[in-house]
């Protein structure tokens, strides 16, 4: 009947499908952003400056002093599936670049409109294109019905990406991002995260049209001093060093442990029990290089810093773990925020075990200044 005509199975067209998938990698500006600043590191760029206006929903620069982008790579740069980092299933396993499904740029092409000026160091000019829905086409967005070309300008080394009209065409989630000082306040802290633990790379950030950074590091400063300059002395100036690693591992017992669980290493910082902040900093996690949240980490050390702080306090903490790359499941969603690794309890059992080692020997040497 009638009824059945309307719920027989059609296929949906190209359009539909890619806009869709996009929309669930890119949910909010800051995704865009983390994305390629993870472009811009794996470039091997020392400099990355990023520009915003209206929460990045209207613009979003990013410009790094990389690689840059061979001419012949431009017309399958926003392409799904092209990437220059894997080429077979294996290679998953090992990878040690940020990006590896070369998902992001075509994503951001089909909801919003994407410019590229990239110059590599063996080409004398630098090149433009514009981009939609993952082709190349004409100067500013005109599909003039023929082969698009990236135009020939003069540029510097690196690559300058431009994000203009973010979620144009799905109006829905330019309703539900109206704030835009939150937007840019999640752009903010993506860039502070990745300025602490990238220290080779110094970042900087502006809003448009305004003179002033909103936040600029420089490259090859302590991991304290990265931090102050993001969340300010208060933070700054009761931090502890936390390590697990060959060097600090006394026995071999304790190597072998860590070796078993394919732990590489861990390193960071962890506020002592002076801080007292009743703000609350997300945890700074990074496992193999990526910004990623992991809650049963997240829970087991606040857990251990219930006993050392008084109560409403919150710690500051940031923590890098290398896992040995096999034992690491990063493909488990498009937008990579999840991992998930081999022998997460006893990897976090560890790290807890450290963590509580840490405060109490600062607590005992503290003598009279006990906790509440
Ligand atoms: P992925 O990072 O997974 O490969 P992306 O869509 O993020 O996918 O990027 C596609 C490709 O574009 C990358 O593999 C890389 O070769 C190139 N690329 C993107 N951004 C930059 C950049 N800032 N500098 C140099 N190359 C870049
Ligand atoms: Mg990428």
């Amino acid at each position: 009947e009638e009824e059945i005509g309307h719920t027989r199975i059609r296929k949906l067209d190209d359009a539909v499908i890619n806009k869709i998938a996009a929309g669930e990698i890119i949910i909010q500006p800051a995704n865009a952003l983390k994305e390629m600043l993870e472009n811009s590191i794996d470039a091997h760029a020392t400099m990355i400056e990023i520009l915003v206006k209206e929460g990045g929903i209207k613009l979003l620069q990013i410009t790094d002093n990389g690689r840059g982008i061979n001419k012949l790579d431009l017309g399958l740069l926003c392409e799904r599936f092209a990437t220059s980092k894997i080429s077979k299933f294996e290679d998953l396993e090992s990878v040690a670049t940020y990006g590896f499904r070369g998902e992001a740029l075509a994503s951001i092409s089909h909801i919003a409109r994407l410019s590229v000026v990239t110059k590599t160091a063996d080409s004398q000019l630098a090149y433009k294109a514009f981009y939609l829905n993952g082709k190349l086409t004409g100067p500013n967005f005109k599909d003039s019905g023929v082969q698009a070309e990236p135009k020939p300008i003069a540029g510097k080394d690196g690559t300058q990406i431009l994000v203009e009209d973010l979620f144009y065409n799905i109006p829905s989630r330019i309703k539900a991002l109206r704030n835009k000082s939150d937007e840019f306040a999640k752009i903010l802290d993506v860039i502070g995260r990745y300025a602490i633990h990238t220290g080779h790379v110094g970042f900087s950030c502006k809003r448009f049209g305004e003179p002033v950074y909103v936040l600029s590091t420089r490259p090859n400063l302590p991991v304290k001093e990265r931090i102050r300059t993001v969340y300010g002395s208060v933070v700054a100036n009761e931090l502890l060093d936390i390590a697990i690693d060959g060097a600090t591992s006394k026995t071999k017992e304790e190597v072998n442990v860590k070796e078993s669980l394919g732990l590489v290493s861990v390193s960071g910082v962890i506020t002592n029990a002076n801080y007292n902040n009743k703000k609350k900093i997300q945890p700074i996690f990074f496992i193999n290089h990526r910004l990623v949240s992991c809650d049963p980490l997240k829970r087991a050390v606040n857990a251990v810093f219930q006993f050392f702080l008084p109560k409403g306090n919150h710690p500051f903490m940031y923590l890098a773990l290398e896992i040995d790359p096999k034992n690491l499941d990063v493909n488990i969603h498009p937008t990579k925020r999840e991992v998930r690794f081999l022998n997460e309890d006893e990897i976090i059992e560890l790290i807890v075990d450290k963590v509580h080692l840490i405060l109490s020997n600062v607590d005992t040497s503290r003598k009279f200044k006990t906790q509440s």
